[in-house]
């Protein structure tokens, strides 16, 4: 059983929490350990709205945790380390992303894919190995193993950078293992939301030739003139997809709505394949036939390892590569969930921690 978090630990702490699935969000205050030798303590300056976060809040995949503190896209600037810490120092810039442990020692994790670790510790609404719940970065202070932290190089504005921890790694990790890298190719992105946008970063710095994949024509100008895709398909328009058919070496699906996979599957060269990163709450239905004729692969990917996340960061500042945001104050926190539910935001919102978050 989970402790409570307001007596356990000896660290102060001040967020907004979370407590129970209306998914309100209101002032809490709860505790964080006191740094432990292998971990770092940094006061939160930035945190991302991830839409895992509007989920979780409302219970909707069944396993949320109250009271919540959310969010795992979290920057800020060090303020204590412990002694056995070795790549970090106070005044570090530095992340947190989805995962705040792991158990170190499975065949994941020793192949730096802590993210795949049966025992990994989510960052928020997650259960500590001292019992404790795991509260994310709507909250003044973080504390973390070194180990699940990482450094944001100088380059990169720390708002713009934060969603980079969950989003960036999410679409980054699935381009780079699966082949969707190399210069020439021709992608598809489906969906251009918090993840859409920043694959589509991701796969232009590679070199690659993208395509958005939209139901609607609202995003077009957006996505040829901002954002750097090549080309952009209407799903719904049978005359496009016919004529973009058997033309892409790869699709990232970030769509977390049911949605038919038979137009995307289509779409696919031989040997082409349909990446899911996004979590519908129900099965989708999986037409065998058109895999068979060309041996197309579906396949998923969940965010990436810690040593990745790294890599991922330090290519996203020799690519000027963040995410588009609209920094809000803490107290906007509500009004933004609403406005993310029905995806009014672009690309991300990312909440001003350092200078918004009131004690009261
Ligand atoms: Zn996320
Ligand atoms: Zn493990």
């Amino acid at each position: 059983m989970a402790k409570s978090p307001q007596e356990e630990h000896p660290v102060k702490a001040f967020g907004w929490a979370a407590r129970d699935k209306s998914g309100h969000l209101s002032p809490f205050h709860f505790s964080r350990r006191a740094t432990g030798e292998e971990d770092v303590q940094f006061k939160v300056l930035y945190c991302g709205i991830c839409h895992s976060d509007l989920h979780h809040i409302k219970n909707e995949w069944g396993f949320a945790m109250y009271p919540m503190v959310p969010g795992h896209e979290i920057v800020g600037e060090v303020t204590e380390i412990g002694s056995k810490v070795r790549n970090f120092k106070v005044g570090d810039k530095v992340g947190v992303g989805c995962i705040v442990n792991s158990c170190r020692s499975c065949d994941n994790c020793e192949n730096d894919l802590e993210n795949y670790c049966p025992k990994l510790i989510p960052t928020y609404s997650s259960i500590n190995q001292d019992g404790t719940l795991t509260q994310g970065g709507y909250s003044d202070i973080m504390v973390s193993n070194e180990h699940f932290v990482v450094h944001i190089p100088d380059s990169l504005p720390l708002d713009a950078a934060a969603p980079l921890l969950c989003a960036g790694i999410t679409t980054y990790s699935p381009l780079k293992y699966f082949g969707l890298d190399k210069p020439g190719m021709h992608i598809g992105v489906v969906g251009l939301g918090g993840l859409g946008h920043v694959a589509v970063k991701f796969a232009k710095a590679f070199g690659v030739k993208v395509t958005v994949i939209s139901t609607s024509l609202g995003k077009k100008d957006e996505a040829l003139g901002h954002l750097g895709a090549d080309s952009f398909l209407i799903s719904k328009d049978e005359e496009q997809m016919q004529a973009a058919m058997g033309t892409m070496d790869g699709i990232i699906d970030t769509v977390s709505a049911f949605h038919p996979l038979l137009p995307l599957i289509g779409l696919l060269k031989s040997h082409g394949k349909l990446i899911m990163l996004g979590a519908p709450d129900r099965p989708l239905e999986l037409p065998v036939f058109p895999l068979l004729a060309g041996r197309k692969i579906i396949a998923g990917s969940g965010i990436g390892g810690m040593k990745e996340t790294q890599e991922m960061l330090d290519f996203a500042a020799k690519h000027n590569i963040t995410a588009d945001i609209e920094v809000i104050p803490v107290d906007y926190l509500n009004t933004a969930i609403a406005r993310l539910e029905k995806a009014d935001v672009k690309y991300r919102f990312v909440i001003d921690i350092g200078n918004t978050l009131k004690h009261t």
